[in-house]
């Protein structure tokens, strides 16, 4: 966005994530040479830093120039809402969120509330929100920030440059991204288009976008080789940020899987818990979103379709630290219909010396 001047730039110092080397876990797995791009080691936890800043500078450029709104406006599953409060806050701009009640984490709903955004709570799910906040902003009430607005993904293309880049300008043979409204497929896509159309790459990386098998609209229109995608009501899922039913940029995604010689694959709650779990046993701190990815991730070196030798980015979409209630569930054993495998309960003790010596001999001989 060359037109923006520097002084109507809000940034938060996004982008240049960590791509972690995931050595122990791409080992477990038989594919070393396994990437996984932290997007969520950013201001607001999540990649929509990526495309806030942009979307919120122009905003507020627009606004200086006499554009007249009530407020910048989202539907969100929870990163988007925090990502938007955040920037609008830092530009003194008003935000309004519409959240699915009850339907997102402590940690995302306590973020726009925080930064002073009006925090709607909708006793619907994010489809409905979604619809909601795309009248407001037909009438003119609002600005919508929602990733239908191509500001957004101008932003959030930028991680197909960042993880090129960090391979000293190799592109991967797979990038795996956990996927729920399709915006961030198509900004992917657009941004190894961008590169190759000028000559920065001459090949494309594999698309493998991973739904969640209670919220997988485009895995079952692509499974049955259908090129629309049929709306469905989304069930609950570990993974709430992808818990959406009528994805606003499926066309967009379905281009991207074309042109990336794409796949779509699903991971059930049970799949997702336990790559989470065996994940952050080799130490990485996954969210349920990025467990998805990984999970699927598992399915398709299993089946050899990933195989060995390849270069795999998985896109980590959020911070782990936002799912605070998802990693207690699991370690506690009360996530329905996971049987825990890896669970690790803290051992509770009376503050004796000998107890405490008894049960780490109990555990490590
Ligand atoms: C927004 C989000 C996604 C999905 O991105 P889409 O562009 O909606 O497909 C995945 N994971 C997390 C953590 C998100 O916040």
């Amino acid at each position: 966005m060359p037109q923006v001047p520097d002084e109507m730039i809000v940034s938060m110092y996004e982008g240049g994530t960590n791509l972690f080397w995931a050595d122990r876990y791409g080992k477990e797995l038989g594919i070393p040479d396994l990437w996984v791009k932290l997007c969520g080691n950013s201001h607001s936890g999540s990649f929509k830093d990526l495309g806030m800043t942009v979307l919120v500078s122009v905003v507020r450029m627009a606004i200086q120039e006499g554009l007249k709104v009530k407020a910048i406006a989202c539907a969100s599953t929870g990163d988007t809402s925090a990502a938007l409060a955040a920037y609008g806050a830092a530009a003194g701009l008003p935000v309004v969120v519409l959240l699915p009640h009850n339907k997102i984490s402590t940690a995302q709903l306590v973020q726009p509330i925080a930064h002073g955004a009006m925090v709607l709570g909708l006793d619907t799910d994010f489809d409905g929100c979604m619809e909601i906040v795309q009248r407001l902003a037909a009438e003119g009430m609002v600005y919508l920030a929602n990733s239908m607005n191509p500001l957004r993904l101008e932003g959030q293309k930028t991680v197909a440059m960042e993880i090129v880049q960090q391979f000293d300008w190799q592109v991967p043979d797979w990038v795996i991204l956990p996927s729920g409204n399709l915006g961030n497929a198509s900004a992917l896509h657009a941004g190894f288009k961008l590169m190759r159309d000028l000559g920065v790459i001459t090949k494309y990386p594999r698309l493998v976008v991973a739904q969640a098998e209670n919220a997988n609209p485009l895995y079952r229109a692509w499974s049955e080789g259908k090129r629309t995608v049929t709306p469905i009501q989304a069930k609950p899922t570990q993974a709430t940020a992808i818990q959406i039913g009528n994805p606003v940029s499926a066309p967009r995604a379905i281009v991207a899987l074309e042109e990336l010689n794409g796949i779509v694959e699903q991971a059930s709650e049970e799949e997702l818990c336990e790559a989470a779990a065996r994940a952050d046993r080799t130490g990485m701190y996954t969210c349920p979103h990025t467990a998805v990815g990984l999970a699927v991730l598992e399915k398709l070196v299993s089946r050899n379709v990933i195989k060995k030798g390849e270069r795999v980015v998985c896109v980590s979409t959020a911070n782990g630290l936002k799912f605070t209630e998802f990693k207690v569930k699991y370690h506690e054993g009360s996530v329905p219909g996971v049987t825990g495998k890896l669970k690790n309960p803290p051992v509770l003790l009376p503050p004796s010396f000998d107890k405490v010596v008894d049960a780490i001999t109990q555990r490590f001989g």
